[in-house]
């Protein structure tokens, strides 16, 4: 059985891998983690869980944390799953490079694995953006558009920046060498060979990704609609159930299922 503590529990994807850990027969909650002050503190989740406002005892009772949160809690939830001796899953997105560091350093003496997006589909759709990325010349712009619910806080979206590193890749460069500022009145002609990135933000809609590759006379439209955030909690808990197993490192979701890119 495998025990894990969720950060986040009274958000929109807390909630669903709540109910995702419950659902598995193999899998069993080790408690819930809430900002000081959520409405959820004190709720219970289980027989003998409460919802509390500190990572670090739930981390001792795991085997792997999953953190769903904000880029602010990242440091403390880092901190409570090595106290803890917990891996970690880390599913939020909107993270800067200090954050990135501090996922390298932890991933010395724990396992992780970070996913802007842990969902089945969008794991193979990276792979599918980079061979065509790779296979098509720089002739081929590159745009990136993405629709999310209007409660969303980052944009471009992880997953947005996660199939443009694809793209990038394929291409043989860093995205941040590739990457176009939105498209205004002011910006002029497209650069060529750069990636593009187009955010909409509205209604409940749980994400949307297309990478379009438009060529002179033929455009490829490579896309993901998630129809619900099951399958990231579902992607979330399967990542969660394989790093319980891995010795500490650094992992992505491509690792789960064997993809080499
Ligand atoms: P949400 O706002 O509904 O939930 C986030 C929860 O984290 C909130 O309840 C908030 O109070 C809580 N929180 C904030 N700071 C905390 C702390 N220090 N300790 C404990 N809890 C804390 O948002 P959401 O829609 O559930 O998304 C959460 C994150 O996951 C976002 O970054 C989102 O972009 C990302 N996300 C990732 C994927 C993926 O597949 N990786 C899918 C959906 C959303």
């Amino acid at each position: 059985m495998i025990k894990i503590g969720v950060l986040g529990a009274g958000g929109r994807m807390g909630q669903a891998i709540i109910s995702e850990v419950q659902a598995e027969p193999d899998t069993r909650l080790a408690g819930g983690v809430e900002r000081p002050g959520h409405p959820i503190c004190g709720s219970v989740i289980g027989e003998g869980l409460v919802v509390c406002a500190n990572a670090a005892p739930v981390a001792h009772k795991a085997d792997v944390l999953i953190d769903f949160t904000s880029p602010s809690a990242l440091d403390e939830n880092l901190r409570a799953a090595m106290d803890g001796k917990a891996a970690i899953v880390i599913g939020t997105t909107g993270l800067g490079p200090d954050n990135q560091a501090a996922i390298d350093k932890a991933a010395r003496s724990i396992p992780v694995l970070q996913a802007a997006n842990t969902a089945l589909g969008v794991t193979l759709l990276a792979e599918l953006v980079e061979q065509a990325a790779r296979a098509l010349d720089t002739g081929w712009d590159i745009e990136i558009v993405e629709l999310h619910h209007k409660h969303k806080v980052d944009a471009p979206s992880g997953t947005a920046l996660y199939l443009g590193e694809a793209a990038a890749r394929g291409r043989g460069k860093r995205l941040d060498e590739l990457m176009i500022p939105p498209h205004t009145s002011t910006s002029g002609a497209r650069r060529a060979g750069g990636i593009g990135f187009a955010s909409l933000r509205g209604g409940s809609a749980a994400g949307e990704h297309k990478v379009i590759l438009a060529g002179e006379g033929e455009r490829l439209e490579l896309g993901h609609v998630a129809e619900s955030r099951e399958i990231f909690a579902r992607g979330a808990v399967k990542a969660a159930r394989w790093l319980s197993s891995q010795k500490p490192g650094r992992y992505r979701m491509a690792d789960i299922f064997g993809l080499k890119s």
